[in-house]
């Protein structure tokens, strides 16, 4: 097992790059995992505008490198693994990998979260053949063709707005007759006269073979069925954490989100929680950075106790949740 770090954490969106830049100027040794790409969700989006500091906004992908260059010029590591278990050993905190094992007294979660999937046939099987959840890799593969966007959250239409640059046309397809969205983007997205919604509208199936080639939809109101046709189809209902794997560790809501207190403490010393992974997080980038920022602090006044043996006094959390 590697024990040279004081200070591993998991994901390498904006919580977890933002406590990486703490905990490293904090002169901890700090490595950072991620599984994926790093930047979480704003790696894979588009114009990000609701950042402070950036009037005119900033490209997603370019955000999440400024981000990654920052905390690794004051020393932090990255290594690009899956982490799919972590147990404790006493004050150790022990992650796995497909490298080998961890070892740290401090572990902070910062997984974020997946798009959740339709469930429904035809999905799975056309995922990569028409089926997306990322408009900004796959939005240029679907030039003046028909589209459709399934959500009526901010994501549904930050995306749709997105993708009306390549499709000839877009319909957003939403469950209810009321957006969740922010104002501001429902402004945009009904003004838009490339943009079309159906309303009431769930998805009962996606239809093609090698490609997609339509939906079958179910009015929710009337009952009544009828075929979309359609050469792609994004899907953003929503998010679902990362957390399966921490299960009997930490206290977890009803959909798998960590309960954490106001400083991002999980209940178990030296482990805690930031940004989409938190029970009650407000899911934006601005709130995701100031987790992360809290849990470094915290980490780093906990690294600081257990140097003068009087960390872990406080009662530890139960285990078990969900
Ligand atoms: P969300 O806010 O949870 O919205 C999910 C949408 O999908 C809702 O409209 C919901 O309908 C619909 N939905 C859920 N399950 C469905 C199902 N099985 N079939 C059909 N429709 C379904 O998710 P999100 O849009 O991904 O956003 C997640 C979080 O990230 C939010 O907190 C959001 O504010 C944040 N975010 C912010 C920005 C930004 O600030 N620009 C951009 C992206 C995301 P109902 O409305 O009927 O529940």
């Amino acid at each position: 097992m590697n024990r040279d770090y004081e200070v591993l954490i998991v994901g390498g969106g904006p919580a977890g790059l933002a406590a990486g830049l703490y905990t490293a100027r904090a002169r901890r040794k700090t490595l950072l995992l991620e599984r994926g790409i790093h930047g979480g969700q704003i790696a894979i989006t588009g114009l990000v505008e609701n950042y402070p500091g950036f009037p005119d906004g900033i490209e997603g992908p370019e955000l999440a490198e400024r981000m990654l260059q920052q905390a690794t010029k004051f020393g932090m590591e990255i290594e690009y693994a899956e982490v799919p278990t972590l147990r404790l050993e006493g004050a150790l905190k022990v992650l796995s990998t497909d490298y080998g094992e961890y070892g740290a007294p401090v572990v902070i979660l910062a997984g974020g979260s997946d798009h959740t999937k339709l469930g429904v046939p035809g999905e799975a099987e056309l995922t990569g053949k028409g089926v997306s959840y990322c408009a900004t890799c796959d939005g240029a593969f679907f030039k003046d063709q028909e589209v459709a966007v399934v959500g009526g959250g901010d994501s549904a239409l930050d995306e749709g707005l997105f993708l009306t640059k390549f499709a000839s046309r877009l319909t957003i397809i939403h469950r209810r007759d009321a957006l969740r969205a922010s104002k501001i983007l429902q402004e945009r997205a009904l003004a838009h006269p490339q943009l079309r919604f159906i309303w009431d509208t769930v998805v009962e199936e996606v239809l093609g073979h090698d490609q997609v080639t339509g939906l079958r939809l179910r009015n929710l109101k009337s009952g009544l069925r009828s075929e979309f046709t359609c050469q792609g189809v994004f899907v953003y209902i929503g998010l679902r954490p990362n957390t399966g794997y921490l299960r009997g560790l930490v206290k977890l809501d009803d959909q798998g989100y960590i309960i954490t207190d106001e400083v991002m403490e999980t209940g178990v010393p030296g482990l805690y929680a930031a940004g989409d992974i938190r029970h009650n997080a407000a899911r934006q980038l601005a709130s995701a950075v100031g987790d992360g920022v809290t849990a470094a602090i915290q980490a780093e006044r906990y690294l600081a106790e257990l140097a003068a043996g009087v960390a872990g006094q406080k009662a530890q959390a139960p285990a078990g949740g969900h």
